[in-house]
């Protein structure tokens, strides 16, 4: 968004470059030459840059009346305030949106390049860890085509999410320098600089008025640069802006310091600002609870709400009172929920206004997402922390919990221990601070991602504060946008479906539902064209794995993945023991009802999580004995796939034909990878959780293979959980420890997975892996069968895309908007 005030005063309205292909030929070239000095030859990388410059340029006008369309007193505006947003790849969303396809093909034909070799050369933007980065990103895609006037609040790290090598079978982790070459993408604000406050002390005083007020005084400050990044709408001109933050230092040099000759530690004391947006905590569903975090999330929020009480004053807005009439903040988990006492220190401190308006105005237009029910993943600060680096914010979480008690109190006379369970402040040895207990007593929305996961939440965490607050807590069930996983991701599959239905799926992917006549057997040829789409898919990422990891995936064989974070709850391990169960039925020559499988694994350890560490190992290892015993002859075949990422799923969802969604039930909030695959045809396997069921819920339950426990009965089994009971009574099971246990996986390495074993022989085990292994196996079974009817197979993969149409995040976004935030 260039020059907000004067594109704003002067209302300047930039006229829209010309698209043809010719035009374009003329923009790369003119880059090519006089920018990047590339005369003769101008490999695909740089071809790259020159053809993401062309295209932001053609993105500037829209992005530019997109801002003074908006910028008008009184007009309302969202904010969305993430930690992560994992965006992957830009170019082909931006062609796609902008609708240059054609015109960006024919100019780099000029330069005998491909858009998909060019598109290539881009540097996934691993700005996040997994689902929940993710979603934010695919909620900016939806915003913008929606002509929402949203904007995304992150941070500009220099690390973005890991890369990850395999060697010997370990997961290696090297960091990921992805701005490297640039990013051609973003345009540096520095007039919107902001400064943010740390350390130091407070000071009260009364005011001329005679009022009691708080300063926050000798603060080590750093500025906050913004980078904004072009979000694009589909083809309707709308340009929204993810503004990410980044950290500099307030002055290089330290000028006593320099002067007292200590150049280095002046220099040194400037870098300490810089690594505040340095590098991005890699812990997916997890808090690792170090002080640069805190220092990460604090610099976020009090930027982006400094930021967004300018952008409103720029707008022509004066009048406190309705500033929460004009702006809501979407908090995307309690990573950014310090915003709450922020957002009333600006009012307070700054503005000068009293508690009670202040705190009137915060909680109607702060707003919080929960993500998870996972003990581990729920944020807590200790107070001296807080205490040390955001003193004024610890005094104003102290009077909002006061205050807060006292409502308690009123409502519950005398009932101790709901105080001291409700207290945003937990007592103990170490007092901390109840992030999510913040988020939910300054907002006025609460809500979790999936029908299961919020009534979970409604009658286990956050019980008591439904019995204060019933209105507040609401859900909204988590999509993914279609422009990126399906027509962009799969463009063979979205030809054939605009052949049958017209383009208008794009924007509208209800629509997906008039494919559903299409699935009976009679549309025999349109049956033989999606599967034909299918197979060259399968070929298109056979060919990726046999150049990366030397393994062949026979495309006839059933693609069985599941690509997501290596995590416990998420139990690759219950895949794994199913993979060793088929290898030993190929042993044992047990092969009535075979179907040949593929097995793709994929997915990144947090660093720092031994467990998940092992069973990456593991994978690999099983891998490698099923891949090299002649006597499996093609019939199995397993491959861990590195470093999963947005750009390895646009490959991977459009060539699965069984999606992996195993959670213990319960765990997994909602999932979106399952959406992913849901729209390009495959069919899922999975347990009763997250958004699986509303999956379940709309294919229907001959079109997924259902298996497993259900929450209720996995907490009421947990207490007399006895895992060697099941190993002892299903033969198969016992099969498979035994080998495990027998080191036939680790002949070299004795005894390393010793710790996946006692974990899974574990009456404590919190995942439950072997509870579910029967019923697991037999819904394998079912797989198999279903497959080798190929008319019936491909009648389920037809009616999974054709249900897919309400996991969009265009239906996502609707419902935030009409429940939540109310723009225009
Ligand atoms: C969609 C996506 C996820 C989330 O997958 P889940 O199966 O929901 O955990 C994680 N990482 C990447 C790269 C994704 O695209």
């Amino acid at each position: 968004m260039p020059d907000e005030k004067t594109a704003a005063s002067r209302a300047i309205v930039l006229k829209p470059l010309p698209r043809t292909g010719a035009a374009l030929t003329h923009d790369v070239q003119r880059y090519q030459l006089y920018h990047l000095g590339r005369m003769r030859d101008c490999p695909p990388r740089y071809t790259y840059k020159a053809l993401a410059w062309t295209l932001r340029d053609h993105l500037m006008s829209d992005w530019m009346n997109t801002y003074v369309a908006r910028d008008q007193p009184g007009r309302r505006r969202g904010y969305y305030l993430s930690l992560e947003f994992l965006i992957g790849r830009s170019l082909a969303n931006h062609v796609l949106n902008l609708g240059l396809d054609e015109a960006s093909r024919e100019a780099l034909h000029r330069f005998g390049q491909t858009l998909e070799e060019v598109a290539e050369q881009e540097t996934d933007a691993g700005l996040g860890n997994g689902g929940l980065g993710r979603l934010a990103a695919c909620f900016m895609d939806s915003c913008a085509t929606l002509d929402l006037p949203v904007m995304g609040y992150g941070l500009h790290y220099q690390y973005g999410m890991f890369h990850q090598r395999i060697e010997n079978g370990y997961q290696v982790e090297d960091p990921d320098h992805w701005l490297r070459d640039g990013n051609p993408w973003e345009v540096e604000r520095a007039e919107f600089t902001c400064r943010v406050p740390f350390g130091g002390r407070t000071e009260h005083y009364h005011d001329k008025a005679g009022i009691h007020r708080a300063r926050w005084v000798d603060t080590s400050d750093v500025l906050a640069v913004p980078y904004d990044m072009p979000i694009s709408g589909y083809r309707n001109h709308a340009v929204n802006t993810l503004r990410l933050w980044k950290s500099v230092s307030t002055d290089v040099f330290n000028l006593e310091e320099f002067n007292a000759g200590s150049y280095s530690e002046a220099v040194q004391a400037a870098n300490q600002a810089e690594y505040i947006s340095m590098v991005l905590y890699p812990n997916d569903s997890s808090e690792n609870g170090k002080e640069l975090r805190l220092r990460q999330q604090y610099f976020l929020v009090s930027a982006s709400m400094q930021d967004a009480l300018r952008q409103w004053r720029a707008a022509g807005n004066s009048d406190l009172t309705k500033f929460a009439e004009h702006n809501v903040f979407q908090m995307n988990d309690t990573h950014p929920s310090v915003a709450v006492a922020e957002l009333m220190r600006l009012l307070l401190d700054q503005e000068g206004m009293r508690w009670d308006a202040a705190w009137a105005i915060t909680t109607q237009c702060m707003a919080y997402t929960n993500h998870t029910l996972l003990p581990e993943a729920l944020e807590r600060w200790p107070v001296a922390l807080f205490e040390r680096l955001l003193p004024r914010l610890l005094e104003i979480v102290y009077e909002i919990n006061a205050r807060f008690l006292r409502e308690v109190s009123v409502a519950w006379p005398g009932d101790i221990d709901r105080r001291r369970r409700m207290s945003i402040i937990e007592e103990g040895p170490v007092r901390q601070i109840r992030m999510a207990w913040l988020a939910i007593v300054g907002s006025f929305s609460v809500n979790g991602v999936a029908a299961l996961h919020s009534r979970l939440l409604r009658e286990g965490l956050f019980r008591d504060f439904v019995d204060l607050w019933p209105d507040k807590f609401n859900n909204k069930t988590n999509g993914v946008t279609p422009r990126r996983w399906v027509a962009h991701a799969n463009p063979g599959l979205s030809a054939l479906i605009s052949e049958q239905i017209g383009e208008d799926w794009i924007a509208d992917l209800s629509q997906l539902e008039r494919l559903k006549p299409l699935a009976e057997a009679s549309h025999a040829a349109f049956h033989a064209e999606w599967r034909a789409v299918k197979r060259a898919n399968k070929e298109r990422l056979a060919e990726i794995i046999k150049a990366r990891c030397g393994v062949e995936f026979n495309p006839d064989a059933l693609f069985d993945v599941q690509v997501k974070r290596i995590h416990e709850y998420k139990r690759q391990l219950l895949n794994v023991l199913h993979v060793i169960h088929l290898y030993n039925r190929i042993n044992h020559g047990r092969l009535d009802g075979w179907a040949d499988r593929c097995v793709l694994i994929g997915g990144k350890a947090a660093p720092g999580y031994a467990m998940a560490k092992r069973i990456i190992k593991l994978i690999n290892s099983v891998a490698d004995v099923v891949n090299s015993d002649p006597d499996v002859d093609g019939r199995l075949k397993m491959v861990f796939a590195p470093n999963y990422r947005v750009s390895s799923m646009e490959v991977i969802a459009p060539a699965t034909d069984l999606s992996e969604q195993i959670s213990t039930a319960g765990k997994e909030a909602s999932g979106t990878g399952n959406m992913k695959f849901m729209m390009n045809g495959a069919i899922t396997i999975g347990t009763y959780d997250g958004a699986n069921i509303e999956i379940l819920d709309a294919v229907g339950k001959d079109n997924f293979f259902l298996f497993g426990l259900h929450a209720e009965k996995i907490e009421a089994l947990r207490p007399h959980y006895q895992p060697l009971s099941y190993v002892e009574n299903d033969p198969d099971l016992r099969e498979v420890i035994d080998l495990l246990k027998s080191g036939h996986f680790n002949l070299y390495e004795p005894g390393i997975f010793d710790m996946i074993l006692d974990s899974l022989l574990s009456p404590h085990d919190p995942w439950m892996v072997l509870a579910d292994f029967r019923s697991y196996v037999d819904a394998q079974e079912r797989v198999a069968q279903a497959w080798q009817d190929e008319a019936r197979w491909t009648r389920m993969s037809i009616l999974n895309t054709a249900s897919s149409g309400f996991f969009s995040t265009d239906r996502t976004m609707q419902e935030y908007n009409a429940g939540i935030w109310k723009l225009k």
